[in-house]
């Protein structure tokens, strides 16, 4: 479904990113992990269309998208759900969802996408007319999500969906990220919860310095010495 391929980036002269590859599977949940600056959101940005790549490719359903306009991605069947989830904290919960269906094809759907959403996330049924910036930080999370499924994407982004939530919060996301999966979206998770993370995903790659340094099954990489004391925790 995604094949990264030789990516690099950078901010100015500074780089971010060198010759990262990755493949997301029609299906598939994948998760790349790594510490604080490893270059992960950066990765992930590139993939949504939101910052360009300088070198390397991106291909999608099997089609080069590398360089189309950062616009045309959301179109494609590709959506982000950023860090930090950026919402509109002063328009209502409802008005953010709607802001995710504005190409022509979601809209057309947007009902529906609404019922799927709140099925998902039946907390927010009660706050559609609240806004946004009242929620809990839980909850505005489900709405960042929520906003991103509204376009009905075929690959999920997710950019540390669980950072600032309390861990019996973070349970429910991880739950509701396995269930989007389950339903059929393709996602990728950029986690620093990396014993989570690990617990959903089928595969993984580990990221340190702008470069992939492992990848394998989820399972597989969990039990490696090197990755449980890195990251952890276990000696
Ligand atoms: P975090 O979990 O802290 O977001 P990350 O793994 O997502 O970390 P990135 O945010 O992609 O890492 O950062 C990769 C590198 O790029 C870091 O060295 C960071 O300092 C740098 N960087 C990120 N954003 C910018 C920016 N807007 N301008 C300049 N440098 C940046």
């Amino acid at each position: 479904m995604l094949d990264v391929s030789g990516l690099q980036a950078s901010y100015g002269a500074a780089p971010a990113l060198w010759d990262v590859s990755l493949h997301v599977g029609r299906g598939e949940l994948v998760c790349v992990v790594g510490p604080n600056g490893a270059g992960k959101s950066t990765l992930i940005n590139v993939i949504a269309g939101l910052h360009r790549a300088r070198a390397g490719r991106l291909v999608f359903e099997g089609e080069e998208i590398t360089r189309l306009a950062s616009h045309r991605f959301c179109a494609r069947g590709i959506a982000i759900v950023p860090e930090g989830r950026r919402l509109f904290t002063g328009m209502t919960v409802e008005e953010n969802l709607a802001l995710g269906s504005f190409l022509p094809q979601a809209r057309a759907q947007r009902a529906a996408s609404l019922a799927q959403v709140l099925a998902l996330f039946p907390a927010l049924a009660q706050k559609l007319a609240s806004p946004a910036g009242a929620l809990s930080g839980g909850q505005q999370q489900m709405v960042a999500i929520g906003r991103a499924l509204m376009s009905r994407p075929r690959l999920l982004l997710l950019d540390e969906p669980s950072l600032g939530l309390a861990p019996t919060v973070v349970l429910d996301m991880f739950q509701a990220i396995r269930d989007i999966n389950r339903q059929g979206t393709s996602v990728l998770l950029v986690e620093q919860n990396v014993a989570m993370a690990m617990q959903i995903a089928r595969r993984a790659y580990v990221m340190e310095e702008g470069r992939m340094v492992a990848e394998g099954l989820a399972q597989d990489l969990v039990n490696r010495p090197e990755i449980q004391k890195a990251y952890l925790g276990l000696e």
